[in-house]
């Protein structure tokens, strides 16, 4: 990230020489005037700050921390905005393939003793969330390598992970900058920002730059919400604390806050909200079940609320998958949730089908308060809601952002 060490100097003990703090340059990492247009363009389109851009042999440095190779330049990633409470966002770009479970080795390499502490408890933080992906420290050559250099005054600099799924591979820390006396908590949390980008998290605050960093230097690039996902349970309130801040206070630690928390185990999983089993699905607004119309065994038929009746079609079979979704199948005729468009004529809707594994089948179950969840469509990211808050009989169930209503809060009831 940007160094606090320099941005806060700067602010409070030397505002007159911002500019001289910013321009020094000892090292490979050199600001340049003359980047390209089109460079400047990709980079703002894909919502990264243009302020303060840094090139490299190989790339470009951007928001302080973040290098994007020369290759990235000539990717079209997955671009997935997530929105957390009212204050924070993130933005990926590529995740890395899971596929059930994932190790990933990490290796600290030169970094005098107290580094390879913080290291191990950055490790620590994100496994101790019981995700799919974990971390272990190895000797050398790890998928992610950490090294020390000297980054004109930053604390560190990574990038995102690789389109085929990889973590990025090179966190670069300043132990210099840092300080070799510093408080582990805060090295540890220097480190777990950095490993945060590898796995393809995007600055906090990246809409706000304010929020964090030096708010005289550093412009806001606009909200932009379009395409954004709220993410269901994550509080209202602002929560500013966050590890992937684009600035940190000097000395400052920062372990995970609840929406750090919600935000990696929603990117990552791991921890199956409800066991797998049958159960009975009741919209808090209404009272009613979720039921697939008539009792059909028909593709195509339409899921709807109900009254209670306890029979199969009311029913419905969750199965986890391993990667954050379920299965969910209606009893009576074994087919399965989906939200789909039988026809150019009609709008999609939530229906039964055969069972493809199509992402319009796979369910995420979240929990929004105790004993109520939300429950996501992986293919467009919106949440099972009751048309219009209805409570009449045979109301059609469809897609919707999350907006924290009745007709979007589900209790289950195991039958
Ligand atoms: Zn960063």
């Amino acid at each position: 990230m940007k160094h606090m060490l320099k941005t806060l100097l700067c602010i409070f003990t030397c505002t007159l020489l911002l500019i001289s703090c910013t321009k020094e340059s000892k090292s490979d990492v050199e600001q340049q005037a003359g980047i390209p247009t089109e460079i400047l363009s990709r980079i703002k389109s894909e919502g990264f700050s243009t302020y303060d851009i840094k090139k490299l042999k190989d790339g470009y440095v951007v928001e302080g921390d973040i290098f994007l190779p020369d290759e990235w330049f000539k990717q079209k990633g997955d671009v997935k905005k997530l929105r957390i409470a009212e204050a924070e966002q993130y933005k990926t770009y590529n995740l890395i393939a899971v596929n059930g479970n994932r190790q990933i080795t990490v290796s600290a390499e030169g970094l005098p003793l107290l580094f390879v502490q913080a290291v191990d408890e950055a490790i620590a933080r994100y496994n101790a969330l019981g995700m799919n992906l974990t971390f272990s420290r190895v000797g050398a050559n790890g998928e992610i390598r950490i090294i020390d250099q000297w980054l004109d005054g930053w604390l560190g600099i990574s990038g995102f992970p690789t389109a085929d799924g990889n973590p990025f591979n090179l966190i670069r820390i300043s132990v210099d900058a840092i300080g070799n006396f510093a408080p582990q908590g805060y090295i540890a949390a220097v480190i777990s920002h950095e490993m945060g980008h590898c796995i393809g998290l995007r600055h906090t605050d990246y809409f706000n730059r304010n929020t964090s960093c030096n708010p005289v230097s550093q412009p806001n690039e606009g909200e932009n919400a379009e395409g954004a996902i709220n993410i269901p349970g994550t509080p209202t309130a602002a929560d500013l604390n966050s590890f992937m801040l684009a600035c940190f206070i000097q000395n400052v630690d920062r372990p995970f806050t609840a929406n750090d928390v919600v935000a990696l185990r929603y990117l990552y999983g791991g921890v199956q909200p409800i066991p797998n089993g049958v159960y009975s699905i009741t919209a808090m607004h209404s009272g009613k079940v979720l039921d697939v119309y008539d009792a059909s065994l028909s593709q195509g038929a339409a899921v709807i609320q109900y009254p209670w009746i306890g029979d199969n079609n009311q029913r419905w079979q969750f199965t986890f998958l391993g990667n954050g979704y379920y299965r969910i199948d209606a009893l009576h005729s074994g087919l399965s949730m989906s939200y789909f468009r039988l026809s150019p004529f009609l709008s999609p809707q939530v229906m039964q089908l055969n069972w493809s594994g199509s992402t319009v089948q796979q369910w995420k179950v979240t929990s929004v308060q105790p004993g109520q969840f939300a429950i996501e469509c992986r293919a467009n990211g919106l949440v099972l809601d009751v048309f219009d808050a209805s409570t009449d009989d045979g109301v059609k169930v469809i897609t919707f952002p999350w907006n924290g209503d009745g007709n979007q809060r589900w209790v289950f009831n195991a039958q």
